[in-house]
């Protein structure tokens, strides 16, 4: 087991790539906090693992929100006496707006969702990390955060502010025995466009003609495969880097 007792917050654990993150994490022996806004789903892949005979609890947190990003490290530390590995995961689409057509109220709840709770976490985290001088962080980022039309505006400029910010954060603490590192998923088949309104017309006329480039739509279990890469041993030389994970799209 490649995580075996090593105690694991994942963020947006409730649905899609976190959950699969989740499950896969406790197979390979972590005590994992399932954490979400939708308790409903939290409880549902608590209750999986738990009944696969491992270990996992649900915390409630929304990753915009810094009192409960806060709250939700100290309970993990209560209950489990410490905590190893932060999965950021959580986030949302935009509705692919180009910069003409943004509102700013989209704008900044994907920033502080994608990119501030991605921060936030971050920083709490470091908090019990440097303490013990160990500690890994995996940034689930996007395709989106590399290339410049997998997505509208809004969510583009998010998911690139996780690279830049998983870059710094991998070296200032790379002497601290903290590693932080991003992955960079294609087209996952998950939930994340359930949720998408008003979709802009120009915007995905825009992205469209570079889709039927992408050569697979992958499976949660596939980034989660690289997750449990980037928190385990195997990877103790990578650090501040992007694993692109997207079966070839962004090299066409
Ligand atoms: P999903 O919608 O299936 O799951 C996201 C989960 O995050 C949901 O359970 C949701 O309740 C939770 N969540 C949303 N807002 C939250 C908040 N403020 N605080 C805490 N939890 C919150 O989506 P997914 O596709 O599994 O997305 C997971 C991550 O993967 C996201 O960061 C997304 O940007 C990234 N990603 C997804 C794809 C894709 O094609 N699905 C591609 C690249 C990157």
């Amino acid at each position: 087991m490649k995580l075996k007792d090593k105690v694991a917050i994942v963020t947006g654990a409730g649905s899609g790539i976190g959950k699969s993150i989740a499950l896969l994490y406790a197979k390979e022996g972590a005590k994992v906090v399932v954490s979400d806004i939708n308790t409903i789903k939290a409880n549902e892949t608590v209750k999986e693992i738990i009944d696969s005979n491992r270990e996992a609890v649900a915390i409630f947190a929304n990753v915009s929100d810094d009192e409960q990003v806060q709250r939700l490290v100290d309970q993990t530390v209560k209950i489990f006496g410490t905590f190893d590995i932060l999965v950021n995961n959580a986030g949302i689409m935009d509705n692919f707006a180009p910069a003409a057509e943004i509102e700013d109220e989209q704008w900044e709840r994907i920033i502080s969702i994608n990119t501030s709770g991605v921060m936030r976490a971050t920083r709490k985290a470091l908090s019990v990390f440097l303490k013990k001088e160990d500690g890994v962080i995996v940034n689930i980022a996007s395709n989106g955060g590399l290339q410049g039309a997998r997505a509208g505006a809004a969510y583009t400029a998010s998911k690139h502010a996780v690279i830049g910010f998983t870059k710094n954060t991998g070296y200032m603490y790379a002497k601290r025995g903290i590693r932080c590192n991003a992955i960079a998923p294609g087209s996952v088949e998950t939930n994340i466009g359930s949720r998408m309104h008003d979709v802009s017309e120009f915007g995905m006329h825009q992205v469209r003609p570079g889709m039927v480039t992408n050569p697979y739509v992958g499976r949660p279990e596939d980034v989660a495969k690289v997750a449990l890469f980037l928190a385990s041993d195997d990877s103790v030389s990578i650090n501040g880097a992007v694993i692109v994970a997207d079966a070839g799209w962004s090299s066409y």
